[in-house]
């Protein structure tokens, strides 16, 4: 692997402002143009909108089942953090390669790119198929294109490498999420005139009962999280190694006069695979649903709750004797195995059927923060996995 040339192509990368907000389509069509200089085929996903898309390549005999190396193309937002050096701008200061997205994940990007003329001089037995995704910061929703795309694929690949930062270490678990927010309508009037209206807010907060009813959701929310830590299943390879539950935002009332008629909130379970996330969240809604909400209407018919999907996504729980795991400790040259805490597409692949570990360059400590910088070691480790893995794929 040329760690030169990773550095060069993780400066074009980092050059195109891929903010999950906005388009990624120049950079998309940057490494279009790049596999066309060497003569691989590509294919785009775009999503409805067509402001953003996947690509997909494939560098080797596609008749034959092969592996996918899968990174994200959009970074998290700058806006607020204090950079010393543009984050759109690839500066190298000692050993450190400095950029918005140079851990998270375009150094992965980087080097899987340059290392396609290494796969092209190599004549593949079994392909290596590059799948390069949008808007997986905002709750790996992209990569669902490409699950799509290759369930049309006659030929199914063996296995996935996402390559979020973990330092090369292989991680085959992470936690699914599962997250909700939830709206509760009651019958506004002034709060001297408290009894009459179905407070939204006063229903349910024993603490502050301005807040009532939208809280004892919450409590439940809080009830099941507390659970969780008492007695749900364990796996002490997380460091947090239970599932979890919580609620975030609250927006509700508008004056203290006022009995509020709407309040809002969110709240999130995460989970390890001895739990389903599904099943928290149900318990939630049958909550609100069989026990608070006839208490709402009978008050006031149009009061009630609406709960709505926020974001999910699947958990990874990958075999530790299966064949990649093999794999990707004999790659990666180390034996040690990890879970993380933080979500990645494999989640997505696995639940699809694709035997998929995590495995990448740099450290997640650095990702969405300033000055966020990946080791160029840590691209020249990333190059050694690579080549090994065209070895695997050439002989
Ligand atoms: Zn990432």
């Amino acid at each position: 692997m040329d760690t030169a040339r990773s550095i060069s192509v993780l400066e074009s990368l980092v050059g195109f402002d891929t903010t999950s907000r906005n388009s990624n389509l120049a950079l998309i069509g940057w490494v279009e143009a790049y596999l066309d200089r060497l003569g691989v085929a590509h294919a785009r996903v775009p999503d409805e909108t067509g402001t953003k898309a996947n690509l997909i390549a494939t560098i080797g005999n596609a008749d034959v089942p092969g592996y996918i190396l899968s990174g994200h193309t959009d970074v998290v937002p700058v806006d607020g953090q204090n950079w010393s050096s543009d984050p759109f701008r690839l500066a190298q200061r000692d050993g450190r390669l400095y950029g918005r997205g140079a851990t998270d994940m375009k150094g992965f990007v980087a080097c899987c790119l340059a290392a396609v003329p290494d796969m092209l001089a190599r004549k593949l037995k079994q392909p290596i198929h590059l799948a390069f995704s949008y808007d997986e910061e905002v709750g790996c929703i992209g990569v669902r294109g490409i699950i799509d795309r290759l369930r049309d694929w006659p030929v199914k690949p063996v296995a996935c490498f996402v390559g979020e930062p973990t330092c090369m270490q292989v991680v085959i678990g992470h936690k699914a999420k599962r997250s909700v927010q939830a709206t509760v309508r009651g019958r506004t009037c002034h709060s001297s005139l408290a009894p009459l209206g179905v407070n939204a807010v006063e229903f349910a907060a024993r603490v502050i009962d301005a807040v009532e009813f939208a809280a004892r959701v919450i409590v439940k929310v809080r009830d099941i999280a507390e659970r969780l830590v008492r007695e749900g299943p364990r796996d002490p390879l997380y460091d947090v190694p239970h599932s979890t539950g919580h609620t975030g935002l609250v927006h509700g009332g508008s004056a203290l006069n006022i009995v509020p008629d709407l309040c809002t909130f969110e709240y999130e379970f995460r989970t390890i695979a001895a739990d389903d996330p599904d099943a928290l969240a149900r318990e939630v809604e049958s909550y609100a649903r069989d026990v608070l909400e006839p208490q709402m209407k009978a008050v006031a018919p149009e009061a009630g709750i609406t709960l709505r999907d926020r974001s999910s996504f699947p958990g990874l729980d990958t075999a530790p004797s299966s064949d990649i795991v093999g794999l990707s400790r004999a790659f990666a040259g180390r034996n040690d195995l990890a879970k993380v805490a933080f979500g990645t597409e494999a989640g997505g692949y696995a639940a699809d059927g694709i035997a998929s570990v995590v495995v990448g360059p740099g450290s997640i400590d650095q990702a969405h923060k300033a000055d966020e910088f990946i080791a160029v070691s840590e691209l020249e480790k990333c190059g050694v996995f690579i080549d090994r893995l065209i070895d695997h794929c050439s002989s």
